[in-house]
């Protein structure tokens, strides 16, 4: 496999060598130990500062589709409606997911370049359609947007919906997110992002109101929410521990708050700051249709006219520097650079600046 020495890519990112050291070592028999459910703690009170919450937050192993589709399998039956806030490949996938799983979704649709403004449509769905749940993604990787969720939850409480899903994957821990502030009942974030560790652990926050939601819809299936609850309360976890990942999560949690989540903010916002100023220097220009919704996490940047996606791709791996495209509507018409985590530096943006210049150079 190539490694490319100046990866930006938006997730995967680079994984630290103190948080690979994690998967060396070699736990060999600790099985059921009640080591483990202390790491799981301790992971559990980081993720907590991470997210703002003081709401239990459930750490499954697996990557984050599997807990999207388990926290809403967890929280739905057929029948059930739900508003659907989409303005990007995840959240239209969000939509679609709740759809498979029998439900009525109404998605209030919201172009890929733009965020929520139009909170007049949003305002009628809720009214509407009393929906049981909203779904919204925070940061839409695929188009470098940021939503703003804190008007959401208000919404939330003010039509009485119960409760309010919220994908942070891309965003928790390089944007500010408030889980307790803003009233978000179920918010997901991937190992893989921000974190900087291999795609192998998500987790979801779970307010008293999901939990009690959970409890009726008792959906018994092995991406279910349920069973974590029963394991916070007798110590008996429910799964075979994997010490290796969440012993990863936990250094890397730690890493974060050891940084201080403000200056990590501060971080991530300086850094794409620096990017977009740089490529709209180069004369690129950005995907999102204003800088003010651009994520601090990712860059999604148009492709000019004429530009063929994997040859431009070729000529940057050539030179080291590995970028993503995008997805659904946005293939081959969008590039993105992931500067999340580990890769939320400037020297390391720099680099893969100046190799994008210099292959829109020689074009
Ligand atoms: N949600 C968002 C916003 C993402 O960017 C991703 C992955 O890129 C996911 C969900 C899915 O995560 P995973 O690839 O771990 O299933």
């Amino acid at each position: 496999m190539e490694t490319y020495p100046i990866p930006m890519i938006p997730g995967p990112v680079r994984v630290p060598p103190e948080i690979l050291a994690a998967y060396q070592k070699d736990y060999g028999s600790a099985d059921l130990e009640p080591e483990f459910l202390d790491l799981y703690n301790r992971t559990e009170r980081e993720l907590q500062q991470l997210f703002g919450t003081k709401n239990s937050v459930v750490i499954h192993t697996g990557e984050g589709m599997l807990v999207l589709w388990g926290a809403l399998k967890s929280c739905l039956k057929p029948g059930d409606r739900v508003v659907a806030v989409a303005n990007g490949v995840f959240s239209f996938g969000l939509a679609e997911m709740a759809e498979a799983l029998g439900a009525s979704v109404k998605v209030v649709p919201i172009p890929y370049n733009q965020t929520i403004t139009d909170w007049q449509s949003i305002e009628v769905a809720l009214a509407d359609y009393r929906p049981k749940m909203i779904t919204v993604v925070h940061c839409e990787t695929p188009s470098g947007t940021l939503n703003p969720l804190e008007q959401l939850g208000k919404l939330k409480h003010e039509y009485e919906v119960p409760l309010l899903l919220a994908d942070v994957v891309s965003s928790v821990g390089g944007a500010p997110v408030k889980v307790d502030e803003w009233g978000i009942d179920l918010a997901l974030g991937g190992s893989q992002k921000v974190l900087s560790c291999p795609p192998d652990m998500s987790f979801v926050t779970v307010s008293d109101a999901a939990w009690e939601i959970i409890e009726q819809v008792n959906y018994p299936g092995y991406d279910a929410i349920r069973p974590f609850y029963a394991a916070q309360k007798t110590g008996a976890f429910p799964y075979t521990p994997y010490w290796q990942g969440l012993s990863a999560l936990h250094i890397a949690a730690q890493r974060i708050l050891d940084e201080g989540l403000e200056h990590s903010f501060q971080r991530h916002a300086q850094v794409a700051d620096y990017c977009r100023q740089r490529l709209i220097k180069m004369g690129l220009s950005m995907y999102p249709a204003r800088s003010a919704i651009t994520a601090p996490t990712v860059s999604a940047v148009n492709l000019p006219e004429g530009i063929d996606w994997p040859e431009f791709d070729r000529r940057l791996r050539t030179r080291g520097l590995a970028v993503g495209g995008s997805y659904g509507p946005l293939a081959g018409k969008v590039f993105r650079l992931g500067h999340m985590g580990s890769q939320a530096d400037l020297d390391l943006t720099t680099r893969a600046l100046d190799v994008i210049e210099e292959v829109f150079r020689a074009i």
